[in-house]
């Protein structure tokens, strides 16, 4: 008997992979369509970001640069804002609908959103099973295959690997969260013409998708070693 056989299960893994490549092609061009943009007041990511702190009261949170393109993202532990090159000095729709997203997750902090909260609280167990998981089930699966009993070590992999599910899905409400606050924020503020903010909408929605694919992919995932191992013994 070979250690793994294809199961009809393993099919789920497709669609899965298709809608997480759509959506990665999704973000790069609508990126891209409105990063060659710019906004009529030539306003960059890093102005909106300051002006968003300031209108918010924020004032031990920090702007950075950092390298890359789409590296944008708040650190929550030093409190800082790091932008990529591209959203911190670009004027583009792209870099102000970014910036004001970022920004949107320092909001949520500030503010403590519960989403937030939940999300931090359970990221170490939640990466700790992101990197347990395949590792046990690999060994589980070995061990069967050498006559000694370890479905429980396939099972703890999978407990292992829903916690890391578990993440992906605390992570929806904490992104919508942050574009609704960021498209709030610019349309109170007037500094973006409509069209403009119908351009932000594109940028961050298209970024929203990639959060629904990793969920979505890592929920198919789960379904998957359920339908396979569940009751192998
Ligand atoms: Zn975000």
């Amino acid at each position: 008997m070979p250690i793994y056989m294809f199961h009809p299960a393993d099919l789920l893994i497709i669609p899965a992979a298709l809608f997480a490549i759509w959506a990665q092609l999704k973000v790069k061009s609508t990126y891209q369509k409105y990063a060659s943009i710019p906004t009529q007041r030539r306003i960059t990511g890093f102005d909106i970001a300051r002006w968003i702190l300031q209108r918010e009261n924020i004032n031990n949170v920090d702007i950075e640069v950092t390298e890359g393109e789409l590296t944008d993202h708040y650190d929550p532990i030093s409190k800082k804002v790091r932008l990529s090159e591209p959203v911190y000095y670009g004027d583009s729709i792209a870099s102000v609908g970014i910036s004001a997203h970022e920004l949107g997750h320092v909001i949520q902090h500030a503010r403590s959103y519960a989403p937030m909260q939940v999300r931090q609280l359970i990221y170490p167990v939640s990466s700790l099973g992101s990197n347990l998981a395949f590792p046990l089930i690999i060994l589980g699966i070995l061990l069967t295959y050498f006559g000694i009993h370890a479905q429980w070590l396939i099972n703890v992999g999978i407990y292992m690997f829903s916690l890391a599910v578990l993440f992906t899905v605390v992570t929806l409400p904490v992104e919508f969260n942050a574009s609704k606050r960021a498209i709030k924020i610019l349309s109170d503020g007037r500094l973006l013409t409509e069209e403009e903010l119908d351009g932000v909408h594109a940028v961050l929605s298209a970024a929203a998708l990639t959060y629904v694919a990793a969920a979505a992919t890592a929920i198919l995932q789960l379904i998957r070693l359920l339908i396979i191992f569940r009751g192998r013994e």
